[in-house]
This record gives structure tokens, C-alpha cells and sequence, in this order.
């Protein structure tokens, strides 16, 4: 097939243009632009046949990431497989405020719960290398692509297995943030994502159980001056500050997204001022 050929055929399996050009330049390693000019270009039977089941599976509702297999996070380009969340763009202001903490935090050091791709974790160990950056997942498989995307940035962040605080034992730390599963169960946006690993959307019931667990966790892990950094579904911000006010945190503060929703809510461990 040629490359006009293909791209008609995106087109009338319903597959965004864009897409389609980023998929068919991602398997024959060329920008969109050469693909345009070059359009008449004969695919090869092999490549016919990946590109016409890549295109059919984004129809489907596959997230590009996942066939491209790869997404771009603060500058970083990431690994992600099925057993990872795709990053979202409004997680990068989630490292924002994280970057912007640890300047002042007790201890330049830092935990990401759930760390999925490895995504904030790695963002923050990027623009900071010198803080000491451990994460966790409870997925051994989510894990290995963190890792994995750990040396192909030659980043060095200590991966731990298990659910949330749990491989933390001991362990303090000058600032904790998370971007955990918090759609409720019932949310009908879950239709449309399907193709993503459930654990990663929903904790189900009302989507605050991970994080009742941790902020419940929070304080035998955080040092003095500590502030906990959580993304949260944009009708949770209440709760999470009333969950975060009755385990003794202060001086909530919540940032909305891209969107202007509230969406991430920090406080802080025992404040020293
Ligand atoms: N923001 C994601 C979505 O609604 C959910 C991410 C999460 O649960 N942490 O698609």
C-alpha cells in the first residue's frame, strides 16, 4: 500500500489525521512533513500489515501512547505499555509544585506513591539531581517500565515494590507526592479507558480510598516541614482537605489544571513557621 492509501484508510476507520501520520512516521522513522512529500511511497507488505492493525486497534480506542510506545513528560520521552498510566499533561503541574517545594523542603528528598511510568519521579529527578528520589508501586510489572525509563534517561531513582507506604518502612522523607487511582468505580469516563490498566484509574467505591491510605500513611513518613502533594478527581479537592485537616496537616492549598479544575491539593507535616 502507499502512504496516501493508508492514510485513507485511517481516515474511513475513523482514526484522527494526526494520529495516523504520527503512527505510519513512528514505524518508518520519518517526520510528518517527509510523509507528505512522499506520499506515493509504496509500504512494504509487512509494514502494510502492522500499520493497518495499529490504525484498527486507535479506531478501537487505543491510546496512541500505547502504540506509539511511547509518551512525552516533562521533556522526558517515556516508555508506557498496557501496564502503565499514560502520563497526563496535567501531572507536569504536579512536578511543578513539587519542584517548587523541594527548593524550600527540610530534606532534599522526595517520594512519588504509585509511580506508574515513573513519570514524576523521573521529571523531578531530571530538573534536580541532586534530591534523592525513591518511588513505589504496588505493580511489579509497572515497575519495570519505571526502571526502564530510569536508564534510558540515565536517571538514578530507587524503585520499591508494594502498595503505597508499604515497602517505606522506617523510611522519612522531605517531600511525598502521588498521583494515585482516584475515579470513582461507577464514573462512566471509565468506558472510554478501558485500555488502561483499572488498579492505575479507580480504587472503585466513592475513588478516595487510595488517598485515605495515604494520607493516613503520611506523617510516620514525612519529616517536619514536610508537604504531601496529591492529584485528585476535580470534585474531590473537600475531601481530600478534610482527609488532610483530620490527620493534623495545615495550610491546605489547592492548584487547579489545565482546565481550571481543582485538582491537586498539598498541606503541610507540622509546619516549623
Ligand atoms: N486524570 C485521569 C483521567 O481522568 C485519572 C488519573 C488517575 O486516576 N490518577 O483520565
Amino acid at each position: 500500500m502507499r502512504i496516501a492509501e493508508l492514510l485513507s484508510f485511517a481516515r474511513q476507520a475513523g482514526v484522527d489525521r494526526l494520529d495516523a501520520q504520527l503512527l505510519v512516521g513512528h514505524l518508518l522513522n520519518r517526520q510528518r512533513t517527509w510523509l507528505l512529500a512522499h506520499d506515493d511511497q509504496a509500504l512494504t507488505e509487512a509494514q502494510t500489515t502492522q500499520l493497518r492493525q495499529q490504525l484498527q486497534q486507535r479506531a478501537a480506542g487505543w491510546p496512541l501512547a500505547y502504540l506509539l510506545g511511547e509518551r512525552e513528560f516533562c521533556g522526558l520521552a517515556l516508555q508506557v505499555t498496557p501496564d502503565v498510566l499514560v502520563p497526563r499533561p496535567e501531572t507536569e503541574l504536579l512536578v511543578e509544585w513539587a519542584l517548587e517545594r523541594l527548593a524550600a523542603a527540610p530534606q532534599d528528598s522526595l517520594v512519588d506513591l504509585g509511580t506508574g511510568s515513573g513519570a514524576i519521579a523521573l521529571a523531578v529527578q531530571h530538573r534536580r539531581p541532586a534530591t534523592a528520589v525513591t518511588a513505589s508501586d504496588a505493580s511489579a510489572a509497572a515497575l519495570r517500565v519505571a526502571e526502564a525509563n530510569g536508564r534510558r534517561h540515565g536517571l538514578s531513582v530507587e524503585w520499591l515494590h508494594g502498595d503505597w507506604w508499604a515497602p517505606l518502612h522506617g523510611r522519612r522523607y522531605g517531600l511525598a507526592v502521588s498521583n494515585p487511582p482516584y475515579v470513582a468505580g461507577d464514573d462512566p469516563h471509565l468506558a472510554a479507558l478501558t485500555h488502561e490498566p483499572r488498579s492505575a484509574l479507580t480504587p472503585e467505591g466513592d475513588g478516595l480510598a487510595a488517598l485515605r491510605r495515604i494520607v493516613e500513611g503520611a506523617p510516620e513518613h514525612l519529616l517536619p516541614g514536610a508537604w504531601l502533594l496529591l492529584e485528585h478527581g476535580h470534585d474531590q479537592a473537600d475531601a481530600v482537605r478534610t482527609l488532610l485537616a483530620a490527620r493534623g496537616f495545615a495550610r491546605a492549598q489547592t492548584r487547579p489544571d489545565l482546565a481550571g479544575l481543582p485538582r491537586c491539593t498539598g498541606a503541610v507535616w507540622h509546619p516549623v513557621d
